[in-house]
C-alpha cells in the first residue's frame, strides 16, 4: 500500500487544535477521529469567543452552536442552533453515525444529544455574559472583519491511509438574530470533501459563503484539475462578484487535495491557517484579494 504522510490544516491560528489532530494522525488515528478531537480543543477553550462554550450569544443572549463533520465515504452529520453542549462536533458525528438524517436543529438536536448521553451544559460564560451586557447598551450589529486567533474552526485531515475527513464548528456571528444559522454546519458551504479529490473549509461572513456554496465549488474545481490555491481564489472571486459590499467583510477558504497540496485565499488581509505536517505545526498567512 502506498504510504501517505498525514496532514492537518485548520482555519486561523489555533495551534493546539492542529497539534492535537496532527499528533493523533502521526500515531495512526483515522482522519475522522483526528478532525473531531482537533476541533474539540477549540470548542472547550472558553477564551475563544466564537467556538463552543464561551462563544458570544445572539441578540437575546442565547449561545447557539453550529457544526458539521464529513467522513471519507462522503457521510455527513450536522447540528444547528444547538444550545446546551460544548462539543457540537461530537453531536454532529452522532447524527452522522446514529441517525438516518444529516442535520438536526434546535430542540430536536438538544433532545438527541441527551439521548446520546451528552449532559446538559451552560455555554454562556461570565465573560461572554459581561460582553453581551455591554453590547446591549448600543445593540449595534457589526461583525468584526478579522478576529485573529478567535474564529470558526474548520479542519481537514489526511490520515496514514490517505483518507480525508473534515469538520467545522462555530458559535456563528456574535449578536446574530435569534435563529440565525451560518455556513459552518452546511455541507457544501462551511465544509465539503470528496475522498477522491480533496476538501475545503470556510470561515468569515456566513451569508456570503452560503450564497456561493464555496466549499463545494472548490472541491468541484479541484476535480476539474485546478490546484487548491486556484480553486480557493476562484471561490473568493465568486463572492466578490456577488457582493458589491465585499470590502466590509471577510470570507476565507482553505483547501487541500488528495496529494496533500494546500491552498488558501480570502478577501482581506488578516486571515491565517495552521498546517501540521511531518511533526511541524505552523501558522501561515493566507494570500488575500486586497
Ligand atoms: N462563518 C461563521 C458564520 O457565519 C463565522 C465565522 O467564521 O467567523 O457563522
Amino acid at each position: 500500500m502506498e504510504s501517505f504522510k498525514p496532514l492537518c490544516v485548520a482555519t486561523w491560528n489555533f495551534p493546539n487544535a492542529s497539534q492535537k489532530a496532527g499528533k493523533m494522525l502521526d500515531q495512526g488515528a483515522s482522519a475522522l477521529d483526528a478532525v473531531e478531537q482537533g476541533v474539540m480543543v477549540e470548542e472547550a477553550d472558553i477564551r475563544n469567543t466564537t467556538v463552543g462554550r464561551g462563544g458570544a450569544p445572539d441578540r437575546e443572549g442565547n449561545v447557539t452552536l453550529d457544526a458539521c463533520i464529513m467522513d471519507p465515504s462522503g457521510n455527513a452529520g450536522a447540528v444547528v442552533y444547538l444550545k446546551n453542549n460544548t462539543h457540537a462536533v461530537s453531536v454532529a458525528r452522532k447524527v452522522m453515525e446514529e441517525t438516518p438524517h444529516v442535520i438536526l436543529a434546535g430542540e430536536g438536536a438538544d433532545q438527541f444529544a441527551r439521548q446520546q448521553g451528552f449532559e446538559k451544559e451552560e455555554l454562556l460564560t461570565e465573560a461572554s455574559e459581561k460582553a453581551y451586557q455591554e453590547w446591549l447598551k448600543k445593540k449595534e450589529y457589526k461583525p468584526i472583519i478579522n478576529i485573529e486567533n478567535h474564529d470558526t474552526i474548520g479542519m481537514l485531515c489526511i490520515d496514514q491511509k490517505g483518507d480525508i475527513a473534515g469538520a467545522c464548528t462555530s458559535s456563528g456571528l456574535s449578536y446574530k438574530m435569534n435563529g440565525r444559522v451560518g455556513d459552518s454546519p452546511i455541507i457544501g458551504s462551511g465544509l465539503f470533501l470528496d475522498n477522491e479529490v480533496g476538501g475545503a473549509v470556510a470561515t468569515g461572513m456566513g451569508e456570503a459563503i452560503l450564497k456561493s456554496v464555496g466549499s463545494f465549488l472548490i472541491v468541484e474545481l479541484m476535480r476539474q484539475g485546478r490546484s487548491p490555491q486556484e480553486a480557493c481564489e476562484a471561490a473568493v472571486m465568486r463572492i466578490i462578484k456577488q457582493n458589491p459590499n465585499y470590502k466590509d467583510f471577510q470570507a476565507a477558504f482553505i483547501a487541500m487535495n488528495k496529494k496533500g497540496e494546500i491552498g488558501s485565499y480570502c478577501i482581506q488581509k488578516g486571515f491565517s491557517y495552521m498546517e501540521y505536517r511531518a511533526g511541524e505545526n505552523r501558522n501561515f498567512a493566507s494570500k488575500y484579494y486586497f
